[in-house]
């Protein structure tokens, strides 16, 4: 089956032609495909052209909008439909600077992190057509247009790992962000990961300079192999310096996402901890209250001690903010719709349990991207190598001076005023 909407516009342009028909209509049937119409509501193709696409089997729209859920804070969950009756989801959320569109890269996830959903069943990889099918379903439904888009940002931080669907992720990132596509820029787009090495890297190279962000939860290994078994594979360490790595060939700030799970990863020790861990790395740490996973005895940490753990990031030089959880009351965590709509189906109450499965590829700790790397790569490498040894003695110097500091008690009446300063600016903030 041909999705149309895994085609940039040349591809459709050859698609066309191998139809007999001309040049022209290849931008008529793109505009249509973008714009989220279907073979039944075209407006410009005339009925003999759509009677050839029909039988040459290609399907216009790779996912259909299957149901909605509305929140009170107007966040929207979508349960998207995909051509082989598969399930996936997307969240809409209404933000004072624009609405961002969360959309899945899997149908289910093989991460089994433990503290998600999305990890239950995993069916299959999603193609670049279907990722960038869920964008153009919900546009339509907002009523905008390819020209006039109703969506400002997009996150990939629903059901699924991106990088471990690098391909189509990536073929997706260059079509949403093309001219002649929905021509998003890659300022507004977030890819989030849970931390495979050397996809990090490739994506580094790519030079596509989307934001990266990185579902870290935790300070250090021993706490993040009890939560992520991905970790297993990559160390911390190792994903701290491919995420210095990320930033040195894009020059994005780098986004740690930190899930707070009361009694595992919350304690002042901790925050501590991951300032230390994050010293040298231009980033932004994301606090969020995890969402309740009860039948694995996770629960999130109370809102007071979210603020203490803030509070503790900040005075250590940490750039942090608490992010406003929305959707609450529609099961806005990954995979959790999905999976009760699964269940209703098949009339389970058991959520299935199942393994981590990590492809081989994965696996291997191995960087893919040592033999071929263009000259301004090298280049940015060796810059990034000495400058990490640099910022090595920094951070020696900088514990020094800290520990000869913190006896002083006027330095440390100095941080508390300044970390007043923060929250009150950060209270202030909207959360993204
Ligand atoms: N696989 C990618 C993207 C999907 S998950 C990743 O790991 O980043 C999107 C984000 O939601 C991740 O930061 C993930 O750790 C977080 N998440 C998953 N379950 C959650 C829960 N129960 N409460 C809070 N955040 C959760």
């Amino acid at each position: 089956m041909i999705n149309l909407l895994d085609y940039d516009l040349e591809e459709i342009t050859n698609y066309v032609t191998s139809l007999n028909e001309p040049k022209f209509r290849a931008k008529q049937l793109y505009t249509d495909i973008l714009n989220g119409k279907d073979f039944s509501d075209s407006t410009v193709l005339p009925k003999a052209f759509l009677d050839k696409v029909s039988i040459s089997g290609a399907k216009f729209q790779a996912v259909k909008i299957y149901k909605t859920f509305k929140s009170k804070d107007k966040t929207i969950k979508f349960l998207f439909k995909l051509n082989d009756n598969n399930l996936i989801e997307g969240v809409l959320m209404q933000y004072k600077f624009g609405k961002t569109l969360c959309v899945s890269t899997q149908v289910g996830c093989k991460m089994n992190c433990a503290f998600c959903a999305s990890g239950l069943n995993f069916v299959r990889n999603l193609s670049a057509g279907e990722i960038l099918g869920q964008i153009t379903a919900v546009n339509a439904y907002l009523k905008g247009t390819a020209k006039d888009r109703a969506i400002t940002n997009i996150v990939l931080m629903g059901s699924g790992e991106p990088l471990d669907n690098f391909d189509n992720v990536a073929k997706f990132l260059k079509l949403v962000t093309s001219e002649n596509g929905l021509n998003f820029s890659v300022r507004n787009i977030t890819v989030s990961t849970c931390g495979l090495v050397p996809k990090i890297e490739k994506l580094a190279d790519l030079g596509l300079n989307v934001t990266l962000a990185i579902s870290l939860h935790a300070p250090n290994n021993k706490i993040r192999r009890e939560i992520m078994p991905i970790s297993k594979s990559y160390t911390i360490e190792s994903v701290i310096e491919a995420a210095k790595y990320y930033y040195t060939l894009t020059n994005r700030r780098v986004i740690i996402e930190y899930a707070l799970i009361k009694g595992v990863n919350d304690s002042l020790e901790c925050a501590r901890e991951l300032s230390a861990l994050l010293e040298n790395l231009t980033c932004h740490v994301n606090l969020i209250r995890l969402n309740d996973v009860t039948e694995r005895g996770l629960i999130g940490t109370l809102e007071n001690k979210m603020n203490l753990f803030l509070r503790e990031l900040l005075i250590n030089g940490t750039s942090a903010t608490i992010r406003r959880s929305l959707g609450d009351d529609i099961d806005g965590a990954c995979g959790q719709l999905r999976n009760k709509e699964l269940n209703l189906q098949t009339n389970k109450v058991q959520k299935v349990k199942t393994t981590a499965v990590i492809s081989k590829d994965i696996q291997t700790k191995k960087t893919t991207t040592q033999n071929v790397k263009k000259q301004r790569n090298l280049d940015n490498k060796s810059k990034f190598k000495s400058n990490n040894k640099f910022s090595k003695n920094a951070k020696n110097l900088t514990n020094k001076n800290d520990k000869l500091k913190s006896k002083n008690p006027n330095v440390k009446q100095a941080r508390n005023q300044a970390f007043n300063k923060i929250t009150k600016t950060n209270s202030k903030q909207k959360y993204r």
